[in-house]
């Protein structure tokens, strides 16, 4: 075990900073960990796979082959000293429950698992895992309100309540926005605009849609679906 002593030095270190500790890197711990990494976040990747481990070698500032269901590696490691841990474990689902149950038993503040079955997710969940995520489920329903609809973008935050970016339809060109009828009609309300190639910009009551322009809406999710259907 003393293998582990060097690298919990750097872990140790990599833990003080704006850090997160990235178990199972596969395309998903592999994405995610990347993104923190160009984002600024400083990210210790675990995996046991050795391929993996290589391939993600200075990429992100430490990567440590290693088996994350047995606590004294993840102690040698300076896990425990992590503020947020990701468990992006999903196929070995008893490896998933192992390490998060470890991770909960060293009281890490806040932790992220990633389940690939409602029942997997429902045990993250019991455990107490702080936050549990189904990328595959999600990405199903997202990819599903895309291919149904007129929407470019689209984003449920909470079952129930969604995010869509689509094009203004001709009903609400012309006029400022506080003297349509949107909320009340359809009970929808535009947050931002985008006028030709233009940069982003907030929506408010004075703001004038013209054909072309792309508005980002935000409402229940039916009245979204419904409105990215309007012409
Ligand atoms: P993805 O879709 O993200 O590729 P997956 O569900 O196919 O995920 P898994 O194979 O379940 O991925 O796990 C992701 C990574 O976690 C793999 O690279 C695997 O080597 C690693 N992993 C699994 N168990 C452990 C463990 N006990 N310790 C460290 N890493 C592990």
């Amino acid at each position: 075990m003393a293998r582990f002593a060097l690298f919990g030095d750097t872990s140790r270190r990599i833990a003080e900073a704006d850090s997160v500790a990235v178990i199972g890197l596969g395309r998903f711990g592999s994405a995610l960990a990347l993104e923190l990494m160009a984002a600024g976040t400083e990210v210790l990747g675990i995996d046991m796979d050795d391929d993996l481990v290589q391939a993600h070698n200075g990429e992100l500032t430490q990567v440590v082959r290693a088996d994350s269901t047995k606590e004294e590696v993840l102690r040698q490691l300076a896990v425990d000293e992590f503020d947020r841990v990701v468990v992006a474990i999903g196929a070995d689902v008893q490896a998933s429950i192992l390490t998060s149950s470890i991770l909960l038993g060293m009281k890490i503040p806040v932790i992220w698992a990633k389940a690939v079955t409602e029942q997997h997710g429902r045990i993250l969940e019991q455990l107490g895992v702080h936050h549990v995520v189904y990328p595959e489920k999600d990405m199903g329903r997202r990819v599903a309100h895309l291919v149904r609809g007129a929407a470019m973008d689209y984003l449920e935050i909470e079952r129930g309540y969604a995010l869509a970016r689509i094009a203004s339809p001709a009903s609400i060109l012309g006029v400022p926005l506080g003297r349509t009828t949107i909320r009340r009609e359809h009970g929808i309300t535009v947050t931002a605009f985008r006028a030709g190639q233009g940069v982003w910009q907030n929506a408010d009551n004075e703001t004038v849609l013209s054909e072309g322009d792309q508005i980002l809406i935000v409402g229940p999710t039916d009245r979204v679906e419904a409105f990215a259907q309007l012409r």
